[in-house]
């Protein structure tokens, strides 16, 4: 029998599931790292962790301190659990977009919530740049800057990377996820192709994101848009940069989103969007590679965090987007 000493043990060290319907309607072994599975219930805890720690080593945080970031809540989530196990307050801003579940759990974790309306990047008004002014006018305070502070992708390559290649026992030959502030998905390339350079890495990217275009083409260049929550980067942030990938597909919501739902009604996992975009983007890859590969993505997040969206039909009629037969109102 194993006791964790403390909770923030418990982060990391998911399992992998695999995932029978998407392995069967290619042949391949497709398997979900359960990143709802962390305590904050999603891939962020990792980061998390690893941005705190990075900065009390460097001494830019001291005790009774505050955590101040921008976030679309999952790593506000995971920041607001490290800042109680270690002694500091946490200030998370976050646009008011995101899911009201999000902001209920925010508030009931104890962080001083902030909601601002959502802007460009480009406008001071945008939640990271608001976020920076609170924790250069609040004192003693870091900011997490999860965008382009690599200890966020690190955390990726120390931990999730060689989680990954260790479960599979090396047997890994493809990755693909979406990306948020990309410390996922460049983490892990660059912590499997140090394992191995044959690990093919694909980008999941969702319309409105500028990624697609950027790996495809050179050029950063956005089309549509997504209710995706926590991905469609408009740039190449400092985690992004240098990360090794082969190949990009652009997966839509309707796709993403019936795998969230087939997922539920078939297999029994409750998912949020992103992890179905994840999953549509790795039966491409699984298309690409051939049968009998193994193809490993993330399951970011669990739906019961989107109850008031994704598994909402009045909200889903109003997107335009299928409502699952067992949500569907009876004649
Ligand atoms: N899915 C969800 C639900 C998220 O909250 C995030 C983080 N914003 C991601 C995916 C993307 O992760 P990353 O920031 O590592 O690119």
């Amino acid at each position: 029998m194993t006791i964790v000493p403390y909770a923030l043990g418990l982060i990391g060290n998911t399992p992998l599931v695999r995932l029978k319907g998407p392995s069967e309607e290619t042949g391949c072994e497709i398997l979900g790292k359960c990143e709802f599975a962390n305590p904050g219930g999603s891939v962020k805890d990792r980061p998390a962790l690893f941005i705190v720690e990075d900065a009390e080593e460097k001494g830019l945080l001291q005790p009774g301190g505050t955590i101040v970031e921008g976030t679309a809540g999952n790593t506000g989530i995971g920041l607001a659990l490290v800042a109680n196990a270690k002694g500091y307050k946490s200030i998370i801003v976050m646009p008011d977009t995101q899911s009201k579940e999000k902001m209920d759990t925010l508030r009931a974790l104890g962080a001083e919530l902030v909601l601002v309306p959502a802007a460009p990047y480009s406008s001071p008004c945008h939640f990271v740049h608001q976020s920076r002014r609170i924790a250069e006018e609040t004192e003693n305070a870091l900011w997490a800057n999860q965008f382009d502070n690599t200890a966020n992708r690190l955390a990726h390559i120390k931990t999730t990377a060689k989680e990954i290649w260790e479960q599979t026992g090396g047997q890994v030959d493809g990755f693909t996820c979406a990306v948020g502030t990309g410390g996922t998905l460049a983490g892990v390339a660059m912590g499997l192709k140090e394992f191995s350079e044959d690990v093919t890495i694909a980008l999941s990217d969702p319309h409105g994101a500028a990624l697609y275009e950027y790996y495809a083409h050179g050029e950063l260049k956005a089309e549509g848009s997504s209710v995706a929550e926590g991905i469609g980067q408009g740039r190449i942030t400092a985690n992004l940069e240098g990360a090794p990938i082969d190949t990009q597909y652009r997966i839509s919501d309707a796709e993403g989103l019936a795998w969230v739902h087939r997922l539920l009604g078939e297999e029994g996992l409750c998912l949020g969007l992103s992890s179905g975009i994840n999953v549509a983007g790795a039966i491409e890859l699984a298309r690409k590679l051939g049968p009998g590969k193994t193809i490993v993505t993330i399951l970011c997040d669990s739906g019961l965090r989107y109850l008031s969206t994704l598994y909402n039909p009045e909200w889903l009629a109003e997107k335009g987007l299928a409502i699952p037969p067992w949500l569907a109102e009876e004649e």
